[in-house]
């Protein structure tokens, strides 16, 4: 299996060559050339195998440099009932994506597929634990080590310092704006005692530690000297971890060959989704993919109309589903790739051109556009005043408090269902993480599981530090002994 640029001027590299890398040296990204199949008599084959060994089986198409022992043994590490240890009670934890059925809507099953129950309690951590075995693997293979740098304003930070604690050859230095975060968030991250894990509370705010780590990662000598990396959403390792439970969502949903069932997707930077879209690629039997945006419908306005139009820093609104709060999506390259047929000159002018000089691109009337549904996609939009009403309802109706991410999801499914077809509503985040809005809409605190009971109480280890580059890349260096 050989990997080549969305932009099309690239070498093939294999899936190790681009394991710790993010972009392309031409500024795309990262595709496998063709996607491998999987036939219906293979995916009925696979209803008896467990989370991990399934993991294994869509993995191995897509990383035949990796043994096959050696990558059974990774994600049978990673997918544990230990670490998915967060399920709701009465959900299957064994199943680590537990599928719960809310009920009967619009002649079909209203369902949620449970992707937060890894350590931080969202579904990031679904890519990034196995991310975390993955890169310690390779870089003990290779003899080497790195540095992640990355900035924060909770949910992705967290994820990563999960994943990379303990881990060898792996330190992680992540930026966070000082006093700005939740109680609950500080108290996930700080509350780490692993010595490779570096909480750097920035005096400043999240733009603050953002450019930061731009200009560290700028200064190319720095980070060749300081093995520096990073851990964003465009990693293509994070993508194809998350297409396998759209293969279990499916597997959970249906009893034989052939069943349809669509599933609906809060969304952001589009990886999420963009694995969906790979595993209908793939051969699995998938009716729709609903995308569901926050107020920042970037992506709805695209799926709705064919205009591409990314928004300014001023047009983007901070809501309270803050993890889909974006400006551009910057996974949805991947997509339009094989929206145009796969033709890397025409993305390449499109994306360097089009996006970098007139803030977007209209695919609308076009032969490309009417493509859309074939390939499934529809899209929608959700509003606070949305949230907060789904929040409720669900609780009336179903006995049941979900996160204000998932209510966006649920609120546009409504929009999209099919007779006799399953919506799998993906669930990206417990509501524990987001009392706020919880308490708003239901006037009570969210259940927390078990292990972040007096989270908030435990000693946290950060060292505050002034929003200056220079200090930033002084304590680095100082902890790599590089
Ligand atoms: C990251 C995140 C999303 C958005 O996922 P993308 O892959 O960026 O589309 C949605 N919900 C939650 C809770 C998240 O953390």
């Amino acid at each position: 299996m050989k990997y080549q640029s969305t932009r099309g001027h690239e070498m093939p590299q294999t899936f190790s060559e681009i394991l710790l890398g993010g972009l392309a040296p031409d500024g795309g990204l990262y595709l496998p050339r063709e996607y491998p199949q999987v036939t219906a008599d293979e995916l009925e084959a696979w209803r008896k195998l467990s989370y991990a060994d399934l993991a294994f089986e869509v993995l191995s198409r897509f990383c035949d440099d990796i043994p096959a022992e050696d990558l059974r043994a990774l994600t049978r590490k990673t997918y544990t009932a230990e670490v998915y240890c967060n399920a709701r009670p009465g959900d299957n934890t064994a199943d680590i994506t537990p599928l719960r059925t809310l009920g009967e809507e619009g002649g079909t099953r209203l369902q949620l597929l449970g992707l937060s129950n890894g350590p931080t309690l969202a579904f990031k951590d679904m890519a990034m634990q196995l991310l975390g075995n993955l890169f310690e693997y390779a870089l003990a293979r290779a003899g080497q080590e790195l540095n992640i740098l990355g900035a924060t304003s909770g949910d992705t930070g967290s994820a990563a310092e999960y994943a990379m604690r303990g881990k060898r050859g792996i330190r992680v230095f992540m930026l966070s704006p000082h006093r700005k975060m939740s109680a609950f968030q500080t108290a996930q991250m700080f509350s780490l005692q692993d010595p490779n894990i570096f909480n750097l509370a920035v005096e400043g705010v999240f733009d603050d530690c953002q450019d930061i780590v731009k200009a560290v990662s700028n200064d190319l000598d720095y980070k060749a000297r300081q093995k520096i990396g990073t851990v964003n959403s465009i990693n293509w390792a994070r993508v194809v971890a998350q297409v396998v439970y759209y293969f279990k969502g499916w597997l959970l949903a249906t009893d034989g060959p052939g069943q349809k069932v669509s599933f609906c997707v809060p969304s952001g930077n589009f990886g999420n989704v963009c694995a969906g879209h790979i595993a209908r690629m793939m051969g699995l039997p998938i009716d729709k993919l609903v995308v569901a945006t926050n107020e920042n419908d970037v992506l709805d306005e695209f799926f709705r109309t064919g205009t591409y139009r990314v928004r300014k820093s001023a047009e983007t609104y901070h809501t309270s589903s803050p993890s889909m709060d974006i400006s551009k999506a910057s996974n949805f390259e991947r997509f339009v790739f094989d929206l145009l047929g796969r033709d890397g000159d025409k993305l390449a002018k499109m994306f360097r051109e089009d996006v970098d000089t007139k803030g977007g691109f209209d695919l609308s009337g076009t032969p490309e556009f009417e493509r859309i549904r074939a390939f499934g996609f529809v899209s929608g939009r959700s509003t606070h005043e949305d949230r907060l009403a789904t929040i409720r309802g669900l609780s009336e109706r179903y006995g049941i408090t979900i996160d204000t991410h998932t209510a966006d999801g649920i609120k546009v499914a409504r929009e999209h269902l099919t007779p006799g077809v399953p919506m799998l509503v993906l669930e990206t985040a417990l509501p524990a993480k987001f009392a706020d809005t919880i308490r708003e809409a239901l006037g009570v605190e969210p259940e927390r599981p078990a292990s972040f009971e007096g989270i908030e109480n435990l000693p946290q280890r950060f060292e505050v530090m002034p929003a200056e580059v220079d200090r930033i890349k002084a304590y680095i260096a100082g902890h790599t002994g590089l």
